[in-house]
């Protein structure tokens, strides 16, 4: 990047669309007039050139490494956003299967999905934390699932409260778990096989808004009823590798760098999870050691790595935190309104630097306005 451009990016903690790794962005930048070889711009490009359809196959090669999708899942790109698939899960899972779905509702996008799949069929919440805010996950002994329930659905990391699942909820066996990790997907390794489905739009910590990729049990895809709008049904798409309609070719080519960096730069998942727990450990720390004057919003065991909400004494001292956290360079720390107070979105492409410099503004702040 341009010194003048590098220059002028603050530390942005926007909870999505959300910051992306600099070596990516410069790539994009030196490669967006022409694509090298292809005496054109990919946006230019139709989707079924082979120049695209490598990009497309290498983004899906490289996030099948990273996360060790075996042949048994199909990755699947798709647009409409998470809350598309709020919609599509139940329209393929649940809509005539005479079955019931089970929902944890752990925060807003849970309670969102639930009430998207409420229009396809019956919903049992299995577990609602909404009576203490959103402020923590059930354990196993919390809720049950019945043994022929269509899916039990849930939300790995609620990116408005900052409360995230520390590992995959217990499932019944026969029973396909569902999982939205729109907001830290990548951020750790998964065993993709204890899942059915799972899913995240790209905005938060993948690449840019335009993609949501849905990895999904090859026997899973075929459920959908022929009656189905053609775009709603899984099966469609993986027939035709993500290529039913035109696929959102710019932000696969992002997403396929983000991924391309995550193995290269950082060394895979393993390594982005040490590094993630070593920043989201200097905010929490940060919260920690304030004497009370910080005030976690999710309860310590399930802290967000990626979110990490917290407020402050009062509505004065927050606005004041803010604008000099601003001058700063620190920027887009406030808070979704439902949980107030401040959130800091510390996802995979946030330098160590930039959290850093925030936890030591905040014990700053603290001991002068104390
Ligand atoms: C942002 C977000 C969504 C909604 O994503 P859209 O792409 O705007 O539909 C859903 N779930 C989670 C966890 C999110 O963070």
């Amino acid at each position: 990047m341009t010194a003048t451009a590098t220059a002028q990016r603050a530390y942005n903690f926007s909870a999505g669309p959300a910051v992306l790794p600099v070596s990516v962005l410069e790539e994009v930048r030196d490669e967006l007039v022409c694509l090298p070889g292809a005496r054109s711009s990919l946006l230019e490009m139709s989707h079924r050139d082979k120049t695209f359809v490598d990009i497309l196959h290498d983004a899906e090669n490289s996030l099948r490494s990273l996360l060790n999708i075996s042949d048994d899942y199909a990755v699947l790109f798709l647009q409409g956003g998470a809350a598309l698939q709020f919609s599509m899960i139940p329209a393929n899972l649940l809509r005539d299967s005479g079955k019931s779905a089970a929902y944890i509702q752990t925060g807003t996008w849970g309670k969102k999905a639930i009430a998207e799949a409420k229009k396809e069929g019956p919903v049992e919440v299995v577990y609602d934390a909404s009576a203490s805010n959103f402020n923590h996950v059930p354990g196993p002994q919390d809720y049950s699932v019945a043994d022929d329930a269509a899916y039990l659905y849930y939300c790995n990391n609620e990116t408005i409260q900052g409360v995230q699942f520390p590992t995959e909820p217990e499932c019944p066996s026969g029973v396909p778990l569902v999982c939205d990790a729109s907001s830290d997907f990548l951020y750790r390794p998964v065993d993709i096989n204890k899942y059915g489905l799972l899913y995240a739009c790209a905005q938060k910590n993948a690449g840019p808004a335009g993609v949501t990729v849905v990895v999904i049990r090859r026997d899973l895809i075929d459920r959908g009823s022929v009656s189905l709008p053609g775009y709603l049904n899984y099966k469609n798409h993986a027939d035709a590798d993500s290529e039913w309609n035109t696929p959102p070719t710019f932000a696969i080519w992002v997403l396929g760098k983000v991924a391309k960096w995550l193995q290269n730069d950082i060394g895979g998942l393993a390594a982005m999870e040490t590094l993630n727990r070593k920043k989201a450990s200097l905010l929490y720390d940060a919260i920690d050691q304030s004497g009370g004057y910080y005030t976690g919003h999710a309860k310590p065991e399930c802290r967000s790595l990626m979110n990490a909400t917290f407020t402050l004494p009062n509505d004065d001292l927050q606005s004041a935190f803010l604008a000099q956290a601003a001058e700063r360079d620190l920027v887009n720390l406030k808070g979704h309104r439902s949980v107030g107070g401040i959130r800091a979105s510390i996802y995979n492409a946030m330098p160590i630097e930039g959290v850093q410099s925030l936890a030591s503004f905040m014990t700053d702040f603290a001991s002068k306005n104390a």
